[in-house]
């Protein structure tokens, strides 16, 4: 089935009060379009993803090729229509029109509403209003009755075709695409929608409760004959990190601020050292539970910073990889990690080069 999703990521977030549009704001631990685009990806339904912005130069991060960006237009359904005119090439049998403001949806969702188009040409998401709605016309007002009533959500799932013969004739602003099909008196399948997938519109729309802090500290003896790793990156010097594992300090010190941060003991409880298979472990293996820990308990990153300590090798140097390296492992946005390089005065065993140590602070959160 040729499938392709678009992803409205233009708006100008007028109600959002803000400096950034909404859509770039961290939303956890990514911008918030991109959990949109990763779940059209885990969902293995689409063969392209449209991500329709107002400046493709506000996107730095990489996705694959499937996913193409491309520049929208004024008005929500002008973004559309662009989107829908871009991917006619591709000759799609189907598409679902998203709303970057709303990244909780699941991916059960979206493969009910492909599932549904099977049947049908206009497939959206509902649900029930909780409450009461006024409508006012004019100078009258009038009461809706409750029951009558439903709130539509997106994805909006449409036969291509029918969407787009719909849309290239609209000439008046539209607020969703469901409408056209509305209009036109053409029949649309409403599905049971997701009370989680709300659309974030106002600042108060995201709440976050406490806010956590950890700190890490790490040092491993420098050793001729091994392989220096750190940040998960291999990095050619005259010796590598002594230990049980691969001795990489840095991961080892976000672990521990990690832990620390959620309230979980330490390192060494989690991988005791007399443990033999954790021999030789390499260090992003163990980031692994500590991330499951935190997906399970809800924690999301605000920012973690990295102090490495040692005279040789320079960070500057490797900077940019190790953070991109580590968004990776933590499956955060880079813009939350920073790094730091700091010397000893050639002091003590760090400054010898027979040691390097790392400290790191974390921050975490919680939205309710
Ligand atoms: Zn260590």
């Amino acid at each position: 089935m040729n499938n392709c999703f678009i992803l409205l990521a233009s708006g100008q977030s007028k109600r959002f009060n803000s400096n950034k549009p909404k859509q770039y704001i961290i939303y956890k631990n990514k911008p918030l379009f991109e959990h949109s685009i990763e779940k059209a990806l885990t969902s293995k339904l689409f063969k392209k993803i449209i991500l329709v912005v107002n400046n493709k130069k506000q996107i730095n991060q990489s996705f694959p090729k499937s996913v193409i960006i491309i520049k929208g237009g004024k008005e929500r359904s002008d973004s559309c229509l662009i989107g829908l005119k871009y991917i006619k090439k591709f000759k799609p049998t189907n598409v679902l029109i998203h709303d970057a403001a709303r990244p909780n949806f699941s991916i059960k969702l979206l493969k009910n509403l492909v599932k549904s188009l099977m049947k049908n040409k206009a497939v959206i998401p509902t649900i029930d209003t909780k409450d009461s709605i006024k409508y006012r016309v004019k100078n009258q007002l009038f009461n809706l009755n409750r029951d009558n009533c439903f709130l539509t959500q997106t994805p909006q799932a449409f036969r291509f075709n029918d969407l787009y013969n719909l849309s290239i004739k609209q000439k008046a602003k539209i607020q969703d695409e469901a409408t056209l099909f509305i209009k036109n008196n053409l029949k649309v399948k409403f599905i049971k929608g997701e009370n989680l997938n709300s659309k974030i519109t106002y600042k108060e729309d995201i709440k976050t409760n406490k806010t956590y802090f950890g700190i890490g500290f790490d040092i491993h003896r420098l050793s001729k004959g091994r392989k220096l790793y750190l940040g998960g990156l291999k990095i050619p010097f005259h010796s590598g990190l002594k230990g049980h594992s691969d001795g990489d300090v840095i991961i080892h010190s976000i672990i521990d601020a990690l832990l620390g941060a959620m309230r979980k003991k330490d390192i060494g409880t989690l991988f005791p050292d007399n443990k033999i298979k954790f021999k030789n472990i390499r260090s992003p293996k163990m980031l692994k539970p500590i991330i499951e820990m935190m997906n399970k308990n809800e924690f999301y990153v605000n920012n973690i910073d990295i102090n490495l300590i040692c005279e040789q090798p320079k960070v500057s140097i490797y900077r940019d990889k190790i953070i991109k390296l580590l968004s990776k492992l933590l499956n955060i946005d880079s813009s939350l990690i920073n790094l730091k390089g700091k010397t000893v005065e050639k002091l003590g065993l760090i400054g010898k080069e027979k040691a390097i140590a790392c400290e790191v602070v974390v921050s975490i959160i919680k939205y309710e």
